[in-house]
């Protein structure tokens, strides 16, 4: 199975369902449609009428992040993985970068975790190394890092996915060099492989589009893709997956 996930980070309002209504007409002819899955998180104000819109089709509907604490707490503008999941998400991101700088820990990571986890809601791990972690060739050291100060061997492996998504590449059009991004790849899945018998699934995300889309394909141990600034379009996102089967 191969994942095409749409992080719609701060972006929409009701009528930008239209974007995801090409995107399921598209998905649901598609002759490749049972080869992948098509997530996309919009922000919290939209989950609720966007998950009742597409219950019954193919779109599924995350959050793009969740609070560390279980059901209800007085912490103000929190949202927990409980409120998420009442609202008809079934993924949440957990981790993303943008959430690490604003001061998530691996503490909270591991909280946040285990909550969607335990309110049936599937987790997008994110992970990925700084520009100067790579300059200073620490990128498995922190990948690694990352991954096992959160990700422990009593969670269900089967409800997580793990993003790798290089900060450097993130909104910058820059991306990993071929040979680069599968040995980083392929160095995840060990890590993981170390703490659950079988890898999660492992995307890629950073600046991708429908024409470096061509190059990432070639790589497949990438088992799909996080997709930020062309989730927005229809036509970007459709290109993606359109020539990632070609
Ligand atoms: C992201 O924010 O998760 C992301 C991958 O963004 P972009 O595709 O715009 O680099």
């Amino acid at each position: 199975m191969r994942y095409f996930i749409g992080n719609w980070k701060m972006f929409g309002i009701p009528k930008s369902i239209n974007i995801l209504n090409k995107i399921n007409s598209f998905h649901s002819k598609d002759k490749n449609r049972k080869k992948y899955r098509v997530i996309i998180t919009p922000p919290y104000t939209l989950i609720e009428s966007y998950s009742k819109h597409f219950k019954n089709k193919k779109i599924l509907i995350g959050s793009q992040n969740c609070y560390q604490k279980d059901q209800f707490s007085s912490n103000t503008a929190a949202v927990s993985p409980y409120m998420i999941r009442s609202v008809g998400a079934k993924y949440t991101l957990v981790g993303h970068s943008d959430n690490r700088s604003e001061g998530d820990t691996s503490k909270m990571l591991k909280r946040k975790v285990e909550f969607a986890l335990n309110n049936n809601l599937k987790v997008v791990f994110c992970i990925g190394e700084g520009r100067s972690d790579k300059k200073n060739k620490k990128t498995f050291k922190v990948l690694k890092n990352q991954i096992i100060k959160v990700l422990e061997k009593k969670f269900y492996s089967n409800n997580i996915i793990v993003a790798y998504e290089p900060i450097w590449s993130i909104g910058t059009g820059k991306i990993p060099n071929k040979d680069e991004l599968t040995k980083t790849i392929t160095y995840i899945k060990k890590v993981l492989k170390n703490i659950y018998k079988k890898s999660p699934a492992v995307l890629y995300g950073g600046s991708v589009d429908g024409n470096n889309v061509e190059m990432f394909k070639q790589i497949t141990e990438i088992d799909g893709f996080l997709i930020g600034g062309a989730s927005k379009s229809s036509k970007k996102f459709i290109d993606i997956i359109k020539n990632y089967y070609r």
